[in-house]
């Protein structure tokens, strides 16, 4: 498509655009009587309509019938983890028996290194991406000492060469095959969270599994975000939150993807509880763990069910759209910002500001990373004061995320007149 770059091409693209009405299902921040610019989809997407409604179903059952809203009701509570799983299987490209909604992302990532890291002798290496969010190191440090391992002994870290920003693909499956004997696990982001850079997690699959070893994927920032085909890919495991691209609320509840090639493994490791008990004969509360023969099975506690209905009511929306419009629209979107931005990224030159996510389509979701080599908090602060929500990283990068489900054309269009004018102010 051809673009233009005037506002008036702006609110044509907005008017045009099949997903607008879905901008009213939410909650968009105020300042000064305005709708703020929300560029945070990646943080903490925004609060839908629809979700304090859905909580106080949850309380209204609660209130009817104490415990047993578990099962009776409108919506019998134990019957709801069903309704989160099927809008979700769209989203994350897998079964609905794969997917568990569970406990928050670095926990569940804990429990599935339980189950998928399994090292035996030499074959104990993983490899992973340098510099992966701190929650993600922190887990991999602290799980590897708690088997009695050291992490320096065992982690591999791959990093983009001098110069770059972003990891290339052939370094990864080069790290693969110079240690195809001793991998036990490749532990990978989907999205880096820093540059946005997409990874080829189908080929970073095939490379793991050929080389012998347990393919494992952080979904933080790929969750909602971009197509994501796990069941095709042959991944083994995958977890995420639901408060960045997934628009469930603060402290949201998480997920988890199993493979359905491990549900009815007898031997399969796990930390168990209750509630991953074979759901017929739960309740008999006899000894012997029994899991259930889905992801399910991977299940510890009782679920929050406030939690599941935030969750739910976001669900419904992405069901609504269509995650597969939503994606269109994203790719639209990130076209149009880059079409804006490009001549102010040749205008200022690279001592003044650079692009650091990928631009090719395949290689980034709606998130855009820019660094600034002086003036970066300068500039955050005039996008702020000029109702932009970005987010500052050290030393020098401002990210931001347009997400299809609530911003606009015209709001990217805004976006970039104003971080012209903010580097341009800077002197
Ligand atoms: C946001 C994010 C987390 C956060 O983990 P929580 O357990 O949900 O607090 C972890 N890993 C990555 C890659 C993230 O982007």
């Amino acid at each position: 498509m051809e673009f233009g770059n005037d506002i008036e091409f702006a609110r044509q693209l907005d008017d045009a655009d099949p997903l607008k009405r879905f901008r009213k299902c939410f909650h968009i921040p105020r300042g000064e009587g305005k709708e703020q610019i929300y560029f945070l989809g990646n943080s903490l997407g925004l609060q839908p309509v629809n979700t304090r409604e859905e909580i106080n179903r949850v309380l209204q059952q609660w209130a009817n019938y104490g415990v047993e809203a578990f099962f009776q009701g409108e919506e019998p509570w134990l019957e709801m983890h069903e309704r989160l799983v099927e809008p979700l299987s769209w989203i994350i490209g897998a079964r609905p028996a794969e997917l568990v909604v569970m406990n928050q992302l670095t926990i569940n990532l804990h429990l599935m290194m339980v189950s998928f890291y399994r090292p035996q002798g030499k074959r104990n290496k993983i490899i992973c991406e340098a510099r992966a969010f701190p929650s993600d190191q922190y887990m991999l440090e602290t799980h590897l000492k708690h088997l009695g391992l050291d992490p320096k002994d065992v982690i591999i870290e791959i990093t983009p060469r001098t110069g770059e920003y972003h990891i290339r693909t052939e370094d990864i499956l080069a790290s693969v095959t110079q240690h195809r004997d001793e991998l036990a696990l490749i532990f990978w982001g989907g999205v880096n969270y820093y540059t946005g850079q997409v990874f080829d997690m189908e080929l970073i699959t095939r490379a793991g599994h050929e080389a012998g070893a347990k393919v494992g994927f952080d979904l933080a920032h790929a969750a909602g975000n971009i197509k994501l085909r796990l069941h095709e890919w042959n991944v083994d495991f995958a977890c995420w939150c639901s408060y960045k691209y997934l628009n469930s609320g603060p402290g949201a509840i998480g997920g988890a993807f199993i493979h359905s090639r491990y549900h009815h493994l007898a031997d399969m490791n796990r930390f168990a509880g209750w509630w991953g008990y074979d759901k017929t004969s739960r309740f008999r509360m006899e000894p012997g763990f029994v899991p259930i023969q889905t992801a399910e099975g991977w299940q510890q506690s009782t679920p929050s069910i406030l939690l599941y209905a935030s969750h739910f009511a976001a669900l419904k929306i992405f069901s609504d759209a269509g995650f597969e419009n939503l994606l269109i629209k994203a790719e639209a979107m990130s076209r149009y910002l880059y079409y804006l931005l490009q001549p102010v990224v040749d205008f200022h030159g690279s001592s003044k500001i650079n692009i650091i996510t990928p631009v090719d389509n395949n290689a980034h979701g709606c998130q855009l990373s820019l660094f600034f080599p002086k003036h970066g908090q300068e500039v955050f602060k005039k996008l702020t004061a000029a109702g932009i929500f970005a987010d500052w990283r050290e030393p020098g990068v401002i990210r931001i995320a347009p997400v299809p489900l609530y911003n606009t054309f015209t709001e990217i269009f805004e976006f970039v007149g104003a971080l012209g004018n903010a580097i341009a102010d800077c002197k």
